[in-house]
């Protein structure tokens, strides 16, 4: 069941959303989660009396890197080919896919290992490597839960935050010794000892295999240095120990200097998991110490999403998930809603632009947001998240259907006598408005609220009439 391929097909995010919100487990765990990273990272943010500046210049080295990009693409790959890596140019998920499978065939193993990427779970790589017979195997500890458990990631940073300790000991017992070393008899869910019975598991992992796959948060351009963070540790083993490392990273991801990191090292951590810095930042230039290293440049839509003026700026992204921790409709429909590797604010506006809105899902989710603001104070890169979503509901198939309305809106409020006139029209006519769900669009808007009733005389009329309530 697990990957994006599972999510097509899915219905739209109302409805997802319904059936989400009927499991109060899932809704507690999710408040519990996302207040306390969210109090964390308030408190860290709060220290740094130039964190304004500080977004406004990761803001800008990523707009200027992205109008950039062809150029500062073709460093990246000189720089790491230099270093003694290889790099692959993949237009899609598809040509991605093929590219990794082909090279880990190439070493003659049939298995993997994986630090947590974002960007191999956008194109369903480990769908794809099973279907070569290559079994992927998540080292990152909330991706071992989602893995083991047949489930789908629910957020950015902790993708298993819809599970609470009680169930990832469920998991761990039953499904732990499928994929290798079971858990221990007397598994408890105390923090450490799930901590252990994983870091076990994985540890036999790491050392039987020859192929690793990882993801990065940034690649320098001038060195052809790919950065990772972590807080765990298992990414480094992963990146360090495999005698092969595939590296799939999506083209947006590129800084153009090292001392931009300089920015970046302070804005994500503090943003994603509340910390100063995080435990691990691994960092790589081309083929270390013997390894065969190959770099995959991963399209899959951003040159499309480049070309929208207003919709690019969700390139900026560095997937901190700030934005979901504070998000109110994130907090209680939860990351599976929306249907895509990337949940809550960012998902609602890149999922839409990387796949199109052709699927009834992605058309409404645009729509899965009360437009609160929330997400864009928080964002270390300043993404305006309403303004883009707003601006995809005006591309969204039923969105004519709204600016023709907003416009009629829009002439009436004009001038004042087209009003007068529209609420003498609507006084008179008030028996024919629907008392309780509009029909058409309007629909949805009024399965939870009561239309309001029109007054028997508009505010105006009454005003001239009475003289302002003096008769
Ligand atoms: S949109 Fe901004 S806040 Fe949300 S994950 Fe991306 S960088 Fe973080």
């Amino acid at each position: 069941m697990s990957g994006p391929g599972a999510f097509l097909g899915m219905p739209s995010f109302p409805k997802n959303a319904e059936k989400e919100l009927q499991d109060s487990q899932l809704r507690y765990n999710l408040r519990k989660a996302t207040h306390t990273i969210r109090g964390k990272r308030a408190a860290v943010v709060g220290e740094l009396p130039d964190w304004q500046e500080l977004r406004a210049a990761a803001k800008a080295i990523k707009d200027e890197t992205l109008r950039n990009l062809d150029r500062y693409l073709i460093q990246v790959e000189e720089a790491v080919t230099k270093a003694g890596g290889h790099v692959h140019w993949a237009s899609d998920a598809a040509e991605a896919n093929q590219i990794v499978t082909e090279l880990v065939k190439a070493t003659g193993q049939a298995e993997v290992v994986k630090v947590k990427s974002m960007a191999t779970q956008e194109i369903g790589l480990n769908e794809a490597l099973a279907g070569a017979g290559i079994t992927a195997y998540e080292t990152d500890l909330a991706e071992l839960i989602v893995q083991l458990g047949d489930d789908w990631p629910s957020h950015i940073l902790v993708p298993a935050i819809h599970r609470n300790r009680s169930e990832i000991r469920e998991i761990f017992r039953e499904h732990m010794a499928e994929w290798g070393r079971p858990a221990p008899e007397n598994l408890s869910d105390d923090p450490r000892m799930l901590a252990e019975a994983a870091r076990l598991h994985l540890r036999e992992r790491f050392l039987a295999t020859k192929v690793g796959i990882s993801g990065a948060n940034f690649v320098v351009a001038e060195s052809g240095t790919l950065v990772v963070l972590e807080s765990e540790g298992n990414g480094r083993m992963c990146l360090t120990l495999p005698e092969t490392l595939i590296s799939v990273v999506g083209i947006e991801k590129v800084l153009p200097t090292w001392r931009d990191l300089e920015v970046f090292l302070q804005l994500l951590p503090r943003s994603s998991t509340g910390e100063r810095m995080n435990p691990y930042t691994s960092m790589w230039t081309g083929a270390v110490e013997g390894q065969e290293f190959h770099l995959v440049l991963l399209d899959n839509g951003r040159t499309k999403v480049m070309a929208d003026e207003i919709g690019r700026q969700a390139l900026r992204c560095i997937r901190c998930s700030a934005c979901l921790n504070v998000c109110p409709v994130y907090e209680r429909a939860g990351g599976h809603a929306y249907g895509s590797v990337y949940p809550g604010p960012i998902g609602a506006i890149l999922t839409p632009q990387l796949r199109g809105m052709d699927s009834p899902l992605d058309a409404s989710l645009p729509y899965a947001s009360s437009l609160c603001g929330a997400c864009y104070d928080v964002c270390p890169v300043a993404i305006d998240i309403p303004e883009v979503l707003v601006h995809l509901r005006s591309k969204a198939p039923h969105g004519p259907v709204e600016r023709l309305g907003l416009k009629a809106a829009g002439w009436v409020l004009d001038k004042p006598v087209r009003l007068e006139r529209a609420q003498r029209l609507a006084t008179r006519f008030r028996g024919l408005v629907p008392k309780r769900r509009l029909p058409g669009p309007g629909a949805a808007w009024t399965d939870t609220r009561d239309v309001p009733a029109v007054p028997e005389e508009s505010f105006r009329d009454w005003w001239d009439r009475t003289e302002g309530g003096s008769r």
